[in-house]
């Protein structure tokens, strides 16, 4: 069985407020975000498929009634941190703990939603996010890079010593839905001067349409089955020629008859229960 995952992290204000980068019109386009959603939610709702939105606490608590949408039309609301802090740009294990608990604290006041799954804001996991992540009942993570199409097992750190010789911890509880830049909207659509350096973006929908499609068509012919999860953000795809290439992708999926599309909950459950049997 082969399975699509659409998800879409709905970063909003979040990363430019974390990011010290407050001017108005990096704000107006995190206000854009909500607009995404809607266009998003719609075509969602007209293909008939659910999907899973990571949110960061910030955006649940200025964009509630974007949030109770996406809830009320049934699609899988996650983790994406509270202010969009990368851990490893944290203190150490007390503060991500602390941000962990305080995006699982807005979920539940404002969607009353407790989110099973993760993914770390500029996927930037540290040695520690995935036993807090256990500790705190998360049944998956989206973050990592060591597979491509199969959901695993995952060590809970791998670290390097003091003699640069590689350091891997026990096997994660939690089980992890691999991801990859190649397969996110920012880096491909987005232009973005940071202080140190620029993300130059605007490439075409249709170059990146092929390697979006050369992703999956290569899993449908070498693997027996596995999941391949789309990175986007409304801020990105939910312009006008971003949403036609979601909808052509979305079409060219449907069309070959062969994956189903799913939240990553769903999933992630599928492929702990199939890992499990077979250990
Ligand atoms: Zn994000």
């Amino acid at each position: 069985m082969y399975f699509v995952c659409l998800t879409f992290d709905f970063d909003a204000f979040s990363p430019w407020i974390y990011r010290k980068m407050t001017n108005y019109t990096n704000l107006s386009r995190g206000e854009f975000a909500a607009i995404g959603v809607k266009r998003i939610l719609k075509l969602l709702k007209n293909k008939g498929i659910q999907a899973t939105f990571f949110i960061p606490g910030h955006t649940v608590e200025h964009f509630p009634i974007e949030c109770g949408m996406i809830k009320d039309e049934g699609h899988e609301i996650a983790h994406h941190g509270y202010l969009h802090e990368p851990p490893e740009t944290l203190a150490g294990p007390d503060e991500e703990r602390a941000v962990i608990v305080k995006g699982i604290d807005v979920i539940k006041k404002v969607l009353n939603i407790i989110p099973k799954g993760y993914r770390s804001p500029s996927w930037a996991l540290t040695r520690h996010t995935l036993s807090i992540l256990q500790e705190e009942g998360f049944a998956y993570d989206s973050s990592l890079m060591s597979r491509d199409f199969e959901p695993f097992f995952p060590y809970l750190y791998i670290d390097v010593d003091s003699e640069g010789k590689i350091v891997k911890g026990p096997i994660s509880s939690l089980i992890e839905i691999p991801i990859h830049w190649s397969l996110d909207d920012y880096p491909h659509f987005e232009f973005v001067r940071y202080p140190t350096y620029v993300i130059h973006g605007l490439y075409s929908i249709n170059d990146v349409f092929e390697n979006w499609v050369a992703n999956f068509e290569y899993m449908i012919r070498n693997l027996n089955e596995g999941v391949i999860t789309y990175t986007f953000h409304p801020e990105v795809i939910g312009r006008g020629h971003t949403m036609t290439l979601l909808e052509k992708l979305i079409n060219y999926i449907r069309n070959t008859q062969i994956a189903e599309f799913s939240n990553v909950l769903n999933v992630a459950n599928l492929f702990r229960r199939k890992l499990r049997d077979n250990q």
